[in-house]
């Protein structure tokens, strides 16, 4: 899956992208899934004057509505909601958490902070503000425009910036219907707080570590990693971990022992994917960090300690016959030795129910939907054909049989496990499951 960060470039910018990408998807000939990640309600200081000043710990500061250009003594902060949720004591980061203020006295339009940690403040440097939720809603302005020019592209996934709380998703939600999935970015503590809901509500997650790491200590994004990987895959959503994953991979060629330990940890830690984004966007070094990160997660794959801990989480199956026969395709599948899993699916979820049991072999899935493939693309282990939808059982698996084949998913004499709905054609009503031999 490509993203396409629309904190960044035109329009134009962005319609090239993804006329490019299209190309290699037919060059490929595999479906390839597009993410336009929106900026969200990103918060920021005004201008200041000459540029940038220099802010010292120990001394105060104010922070206020006042269009005036900043100074040695206040800034401008155009967000009356910040100032709304201030109370005594709450701090504010500024420049990716490179200065920290708290706030001493506070009313609906200033604060007085102490400089705790001090730095140079400069134009229209980032806020955030991790103790309090913002009376803020995640699709600004500029949101609604971005979002309309990537439907009318044809994007996949819609990246949710700055989720706070269920309701933020059930409003793009809203507006986005079902034209794309949408894919919440977990970066404020308060959304921790509602995991679960969020991911019920999400068709999947992305742990930013990037601001994640600006809004809670560097310590504790690790163990939040692990928990939100795993409300993710208890849940079938499929979770990517991002951010500064091959980060000195922008200026050199190979990464440092600790970036590979960290791709290692995100697929230990059971991800469907990990992502890169200076690293490609902005490096010197794009082709070799796509694919050093692949090599990192090809060989952790093929640990057997990973297949152990895979297997050790223990992932309860919701009372409906889909899960009951996804579950039991993987079981199935490891008894019989076969060498695939088949989903013939519409909506896709039958493909992720299996990808969450992170079975031993890969899943083919057959859909009809275009769309359908090009979403599946960021879900651990499946492999997406667009085929026409069959008609009856025995055309079932004679295509299954073909496609497997052709895929070089099975040879000739292998047996695979096929889990189909039917009727034919109805979403989410995966009911069969059938062993078959290829070319038998
Ligand atoms: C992040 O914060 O880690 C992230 C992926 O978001 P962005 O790149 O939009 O800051």
């Amino acid at each position: 899956m490509f993203r396409l960060n629309f904190s960044h470039g035109s329009h134009a910018d962005h319609a090239e992208r993804v006329k490019i990408i299209r190309q290699i998807e037919r060059d490929v000939g595999r479906p390839i899934g597009i993410l336009l990640d929106l900026q969200g309600p990103k918060l920021r200081v005004g201008m200041m004057e000459n540029g940038a000043v220099d802010l010292v710990a120990g001394a105060t500061y104010r922070l206020d509505l006042s269009k005036e250009p900043g100074n040695q003594t206040r800034a401008p902060l155009p967000h009356p909601e910040i100032f709304a949720a201030l109370r005594d004591g709450t701090d504010l980061l500024l420049d990716d958490g490179k200065i920290r203020l708290t706030v001493t006295a506070c009313g609906p339009d200033f604060a007085e902070t102490e400089i705790i940690t001090g730095g140079k403040l400069s134009d229209r440097k980032g806020v955030n503000v991790p103790q309090v939720v913002l009376a803020v809603s995640p699709i600004t302005e500029k949101d609604r425009k971005d979002l309309d020019y990537g439907l009318s592209l044809g994007v996949d996934w819609i990246g949710l910036s700055f989720v706070q709380l269920p309701d933020d998703v059930a409003e793009a939600r809203k507006i986005i219907g079902r034209r794309a999935a949408i894919m919440s970015k977990l970066e404020k503590p308060a959304a921790i707080d509602r995991l679960d809901e969020i991911v019920a509500l999400s068709d999947g997650i992305m742990v930013a570590r990037g601001d994640l790491g600006v809004e809670l200590p560097p310590e504790d994004v690790p163990s939040l990693q692990k928990l939100i990987i795993r409300a993710s895959r208890a849940a079938g959503k499929p979770v990517v971990v991002a951010t500064q994953m091959l980060e000195s991979m922008i200026s050199a060629p190979a990464p440092t022992r600790a970036e590979a330990s960290d791709v290692a940890t995100a697929v230990y830690d059971g991800a469907d994917a990990v992502m890169l984004s200076a690293e490609s966007a902005a490096g010197a070094y794009p082709r070799e960090s796509v694919a050093m990160m692949n090599r990192i997660i090809e060989r952790t794959e093929k640990d057997p300690n990973y297949r152990a801990i895979m297997e050790a989480v223990e992932l309860d199956p919701e009372s409906t016959s889909s899960d009951a026969i996804t579950a039991a395709a993987a079981q199935v599948a490891r008894t019989v030795r076969a060498a695939a899993i088949v989903t013939f699916t519409t909506s896709g979820s039958t493909s992720l129910r299996a990808a969450r049991e992170r079975p031993t072999v890969p899943i083919l899935c057959l859909t009809e939907s275009r769309e359908t493939a090009r979403r599946l693309a960021v879900a651990w282990g499946v492999h997406c054909v667009v085929t026409r939808d069959v008609q009856d059982f025995g055309d079932m698996v004679v295509k299954a049989c073909a496609v497997a084949l052709r895929e070089e998913f099975a040879a000739n004499g292998q047996r695979i496990v096929i889990t189909a709905g039917v009727p034919f054609g109805t979403p989410g009503a995966t009911n069969v499951l059938r062993i078959a031999w290829v070319g038998t």
